[in-house]
């Protein structure tokens, strides 16, 4: 059996050349890693729901024409995307103020926003993905500030339909993290959604009892990440609800 080209291993995923131009196989693994991979552990079956949970958001954000690089689902663990240049800037929204922005202005973790605050760090992990402004981006150039307009708009519209989907299965959507890609149609360039839309990029926290749905539970050891990832998937039904008893009838009278 011939063997595909790997493209480049990340700490989550590894990327393989598909099978036609311009396509990507992304393999999702379980592998978790969290402060910039001081901590790593291998969590099985985080990759499968991972794919299964990007594809359902990425499929709503096309069902909304919100660009995005996602083709199809190829199996449990792959899906075929678009290939695109990643523009090296992580895109944060947040909520509520939670993680790094609550430590940093000493903000209690949970307030909720007066309007969502869009962040921007560069993709570096030998600095640690340093938080950046839009001056540092127009001055080394990372991306142009028609790039900034389309890409704050891609990150408030992405905003919008993930807090509306999980405020519909009685999810919080905390903040988030994005990446974008660039594509080329002819001679004109486009930004779309790539990369991946998880748990694993995303905190979610349960609107009832405030519990942790989302990587913030392997950070914190909080318990089974597994166990939050499928309770995200099954309350969204992307998942059938496996191991669960049926309920008992209800007797009336
Ligand atoms: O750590 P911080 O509070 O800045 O993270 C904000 C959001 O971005 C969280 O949902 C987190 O999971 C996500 N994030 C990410 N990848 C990073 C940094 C943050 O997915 N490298």
């Amino acid at each position: 059996m011939a063997r595909r080209k790997k493209i480049y291993e990340g700490k989550a995923k590894t990327l393989y050349e598909g099978p036609e131009p311009g396509t990507i196989v992304q393999y999702f693994k379980d592998d978790a890693t969290a402060f910039n991979a001081e901590k790593h552990a291998t969590i099985e079956g985080k990759g499968v729901l991972n794919n299964m949970l990007s594809e359902y958001f990425m499929r709503g954000l096309t069902n909304l024409g919100i660009p995005n690089h996602f083709i199809r689902r190829l199996n449990m663990r792959e899906q075929l995307v678009r290939a695109c240049e990643i523009v090296p800037l992580e895109v944060i929204v947040r909520n509520y103020a939670a993680g790094s922005m609550a430590k940093r202005l000493g903000i209690e973790e949970g307030m909720q926003l007066p309007r969502p605050v869009v962040e921007y760090c560069l993709k570096d992990d030998k600095l640690g993905d340093p938080l950046v402004t839009e001056e540092h981006i127009a001055a080394f150039g990372w991306a142009s500030q028609q790039d900034m307009d389309d890409i704050l708009s891609l990150a408030l519209r992405v905003n919008d339909f993930l807090s509306g989907v999980m405020y519909g299965v009685g999810i919080k959507l905390v903040d988030f993290k994005i990446e974008i890609g660039r594509v080329y149609d002819g001679d004109y360039q486009r930004l779309i959604v790539a990369d991946e839309i998880s748990p694993d990029s995303c905190r979610l926290w349960d609107m009832e009892t405030g519990q942790k749905l989302d990587k913030d539970v392997f950070r914190r050891d909080l318990g089974s990440l597994t166990d939050a990832y499928t309770e995200v998937a099954t309350r969204l039904g992307v998942m059938p609800k496996a191991n669960v008893p049926p309920s008992k009838p209800t007797l009336i009278n």
